[in-house]
């Protein structure tokens, strides 16, 4: 590491931003900065916290909460910087860095949220909450902080603070097991084959099956691997019905296989120390814990959009079946129709009824085109404009500067966006903020940023995208808007700070306008004629989007029923895996048909606590996301004024500032219903 510098935070370029618009002077800014200045304001910030929580006078608002929410400047600036370059512009200085950050950081949050005199204080005035005479706003987020404290578990006596440090400790080893299991068995499994095996198989496969064998020491064979990248396609197109199905048993049993890498009795432990931590915290179980702070909310709630969508898609399942198992007797197959084989079938399927080639689409989306599209989106929906500024420095010479300014002229913040692949950069795409937009104390404007990996097209040509990746750009940019229309007073219920079964709304939704007719016509017009798209093809590619929506909702709702399953029983099943076998028959899960992931291999759930009684999130955003433009539809206008105004108000400016059911509530004049999402995907 390098040797301490005396780092000046009132003056550093990392830690007040001096360059041009108000951004860091990122000119100004080298690799061996990051390190003592994390230093330097990891120890301002603890001196705050010290500050508040030893404060003699009476708890206020001003002097706890908004000491609080403000504190710690130089540290938000410093690893907003920081983790911007990881993700979008590193090397390995960046990536040694990085690994002595992470646990720093870790260890000094979770100092603080265990911090006994600052949580006296805040919870001195949440107990006199009601007589604070405090704005809905402020109210909130003093009921998230004590919230917050309180999960983290701020209320237990010493005997019980000692145990919730053993369980998260304990459950974290577990994850990491759980992970590290899967990844071994992915890893030690692998069928090399050669030229004569691989009828069916399409050029991009080949090529990675190659490369494959090539890196286990097999050059010049071809390996299938348990990597869903190979896995799926090949299961798609090999007419190797033994390959397929010795695919397929390895696939579903990763994690599963006996010895040392077996995760069995990893998620029973993990089941039974969850649901010893729900209840010491006061939850009837881990599900309710985990959804106390979601739009959802309850387990209830979740099965009320899980289990109709789950009769559906078993109907359409079912009826996609027969059409397949037609398909296999044609093809002179007498085995009985098998779960190895309908990817294979469904494939055969799609080719014969809706072929057609993304490469036909790809001309009529050029970049620039497309982020013009998504800047004239917002003009029209929000009345926000954007303008380039040339010659700004941000992270990297190839990321762009936008001003952002509302109807009036004024600035509202600034949008930047970095599009093209590199090899410093992660894959992905996402958005982030440099600085999020608020108002207490001296107030704070946006500054929200895009990262993508697009393909960088030769010198002096234009690029062209796919339908997925303008898809992806809209994407993410619905993401920035939730970031840039913010219009919130408390910084922590800014822009994206929102529960995780409503963070995905902004952004969902905003991919919806990219197939409005209206928007097509105007920008998806061909590099070479500048026609617009034709709309035969474009309806040909919308019709193509539900295809094999019953066996991909059957897969994805398993799943999903499974994690709330486990999760909503006050106790932990004794056998997991006979509890999932057990619960997939009281749903008449299909045989043909396996769980997107099966138990043992499921780590959205197990490897980390991330979509724990989370996995239903998913759905949950796309039943908002089809709702919300159905009631666009419904007005016969996309760009409904008094609509969009609302949608404005209450989803991309709302922040966290309102309970998520209240805000889409007042959107949308009622809750959301999974029927237009049903309709989108197909199953109605
Ligand atoms: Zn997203």
């Amino acid at each position: 590491m390098p040797a301490t510098k005396t780092v000046d935070l009132a003056t550093h370029p990392l830690t007040t931003w001096q360059g041009p618009l108000g951004l860091p002077d990122f000119a100004h800014i080298g690799d061996d900065d990051f390190f003592p200045v994390f230093d330097a304001a990891l120890k301002a910030h603890e001196a705050e916290i010290d500050a508040i929580a030893g404060n003699k006078d009476t708890p206020t608002i001003e002097n706890t909460l908004q000491a609080l929410e403000l504190g710690g400047d130089a540290l938000d600036r410093v690893s907003s910087i920081f983790w911007c370059r990881a993700g979008a512009h590193t090397n390995d200085a960046i990536q040694a860095l990085e690994r002595d950050i992470s646990p720093k950081m870790s260890r000094h949050f979770s100092a603080i949220s265990m911090n006994e005199k600052l949580f006296a204080r805040i919870d001195d005035l949440y107990q006199r909450r009601e007589s604070l005479k405090l704005d809905a706003e402020t109210l909130r987020v003093l009921e998230k902080t004590w919230k917050g404290f309180v999960r983290s578990g701020a209320k237990l006596d010493a005997e019980g603070k000692k145990q919730l440090a053993k369980i998260n400790e304990e459950l974290s080893s577990l994850g990491t097991s759980f992970g590290q299991n899967v990844l071994a068995d992915e890893r030690d499994w692998a069928l090399f084959l050669d030229e004569a095996d691989l009828a069916g198989l399409p050029d991009f496969l080949k090529s990675s099956m190659a490369e494959a064998a090539e890196m286990r020491g097999q050059k010049g064979r071809y390996a299938i691997t348990l990597s869903r990248s190979i896995y799926e396609p090949f299961s798609t197109f090999s007419e190797r019905r033994d390959l397929r199905e010795i695919a397929f048993r390895a696939f579903t049993m990763r994690g599963q296989n006996g010895g040392a890498t077996d995760n069995t009795s990893v998620v029973r432990d993990m089941l039974k120390l969850r649901a010893e931590k729900a209840r010491l915290l006061g939850y009837g179980s881990f599900a309710a814990l985990k959804l106390d702070d979601t739009m959802a909310k309850t387990p209830k709630a979740v099965h009320a959009l899980l289990d109709p969508v789950w009769e559906k898609a078993l109907e359409k399942a079912a009826a996609d079946q027969t059409e397949l198992q037609r398909l296999a007797t044609e093809a002179g197959s007498n085995e009985k129709f098998a779960a190895w084989d309908w990817r294979f079938y469904q494939e055969k399927l799609r080719a014969e009824k809706f072929a057609f080639d993304e490469a036909e689409l790809k001309p009529y989306l050029q970049l620039d085109r497309v982020i013009d599209a998504c800047f004239d989106v917002a003009t029209r929906l929000f009345g926000i404009t954007f303008e380039e500024k040339q010659g700004i420095a941000a992270w990297h010479p190839e990321a762009r500067v936008f001003v952002v300014r509302n109807a009036d002229g004024s600035e509202r913040g600034l949008f930047l966006a970095d599009y093209f692949a590199r090899p410093s950069k992660r894959s992905g795409a996402w958005m982030s903020a440099l600085q999020s937009g608020y108002r207490l104390g001296h107030g704070s404007k946006p500054v929200i940023y895009n990262v993508m990996n697009f393909a960088k097209p030769p010198a002096g040509e234009p690029a062209l995208l796919s339908v997925d990746e303008a898809k992806t750009l809209f994407h993410e940019f619905g993401h920035a808007l939730h970031g840039m229309l913010t219009d919130v007073t408390w910084p922590s219920v800014s822009g994206t700070s929102v529960s995780r079964d409503f963070v995905e709304l902004p952004s969902q939704l905003y991919e919806h306008w990219l197939t409005v007719p209206a928007v097509l016509e105007k920008h998806a017009l061909h590099v070479k004629t500048g026609k617009p798209m034709p709309k035969a093809l474009l309806d040909k590619m919308l019709a193509a989007r539900t295809f094999g929506a019953g066996f991909a909702t059957v897969e994805f709702t398993a799943s999903a029923l499974i994690d709330m399953a486990y999760h909503a029983r006050p106790d932990a099943p004794e056998a997991p895996l006979r509890f999932e076998a057990e619960t997939l028959e009281k749903l008449d899960m299909p045989e043909t048909i396996a769980m997107r992931h099966r138990t043992p291999h499921f780590g959205h759930v197990f490897s980390g606590d991330g979509y724990s009684a989370g996995y239903y999130s998913y759905m949950w955003s796309e039943v908002l996301d089809a709702d919300a433009f159905a009631a666009f539809e419904e007005t016969g206008d996309p760009f409904n004024p008094a609509l969009a105004e609302r949608l404005r108000q209450n989803i991309y400016a709302a922040g966290g500032s309102k309970d998520p059911e209240d805000l889409y509530t007042a959107f949308r004049g009622k809750m959301p219903s999974p029927e237009a999402m049903m309709v989108k995907r197909g199953l109605v």
